[in-house]
């Protein structure tokens, strides 16, 4: 397995690496849902390349960033042990090099739930993408859809922008209890990781409903809120039923529909998502 930093080192690490190529994009502290992304590019590439990058930009609060889990030693484990074939580690110049001065605004699609909730988020996040799609020039590139409007902004980005790679989607992994796996589970407390599967019960409730013929959306946006408000360590942030395509609110579940939400558990934010009609 190749470990490169610098976009001159990456340049040659990839010229002597057989095509197709598979790119998965990563903050580090992999974990099953990163495995799973891997295990569908080596299947469907002769190469595949995992990039580990904090990215800064796409952090709204300086501490979030801070306490960001990170364990590069760790990571590269599981990388060889899942046998990746190269891994991009930056330093932040070699991401942002000095003079950068561009960012990649995506429109609608980028506006509602988090690009509302932290505003400037996606900016960071199709910025990066597309920095590390130019660097890498893979043929696929691999996204989970448990940070579901990231995969659509990235998704609206790449036919915009007339990049190369093929965005492929890979459904959410989750624990046994129903919480997605997420980096940032590693700094849940004990009492907010016990709590924490509130998510995906608010979550499944609203599906069970849509899946027994409710339809008024506000209905199940009451439903996830009910089970967020009998969590004492729960602070939902929002809980929404979208269409599935545009990520406006709906009034009545007459197309597929994206149940999602962001909700803090002992300071720690956590967001899922169920897609119910698809
Ligand atoms: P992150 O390191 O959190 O930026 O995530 C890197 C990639 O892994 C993104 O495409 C995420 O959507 C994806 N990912 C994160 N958690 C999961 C999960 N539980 N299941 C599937 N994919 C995931």
């Amino acid at each position: 397995m190749d470990v490169v930093r610098t976009r001159g080192e990456l340049r040659a690490a990839l010229a002597r690496l057989p095509r197709p190529l598979g790119l998965v994009p990563t903050m580090g502290w992999l974990h099953d849902g990163h495995r799973s992304l891997v295990r569908r590019s080596r299947d469907e590439n002769a190469t595949t390349a995992l990039s580990i990058f904090v990215n800064p930009r796409q952090f709204t609060s300086p501490d979030d960033f801070t306490r960001y889990p990170r364990s590069e030693v760790r990571d590269l484990e599981v990388c060889a042990a899942e046998g990746v074939d190269l891994v991009f580690a930056p330093p932040v110049d070699e991401i942002y090099v000095p003079g950068f001065d561009t960012t990649v605004i995506v429109g609608d699609i980028a506006k509602p739930l988090e690009g509302s909730a932290r505003p400037g988020h996606f900016d960071g996040v199709a910025t990066v993408v597309a920095i590390l799609f130019g660097l890498v020039g893979a043929d696929r590139a691999y996204f989970g859809q448990k940070d579901y409007q990231q995969l659509r902004v990235i998704d609206r980005m790449t036919r915009d922008l007339a990049i190369g790679t093929q965005v492929v989607p890979c459904p959410t992994i989750r624990e046994p209890d129903g919480l997605a796996m997420s980096s940032r589970n590693a700094r849940l407390s004990p009492e907010a990781r016990a709590a924490a599967p509130a998510v995906y019960r608010a979550l499944r409730l609203a599906a069970d409903l849509h899946d027994a013929g409710v339809r008024d959306a506000a209905t199940l946006r009451e439903a996830m809120r009910s089970v967020f408000a009998a969590e004492p360590l729960a602070r939902a942030e929002y809980v929404s039923c979208a269409d599935a395509a545009t990520l406006v609110e709906l009034e009545t579940v007459d197309r597929p529909a994206l149940l999602s939400v962001a909700a803090e558990f002992g300071g720690v934010r956590l967001i899922d998502n169920l897609v119910v009609g698809g």
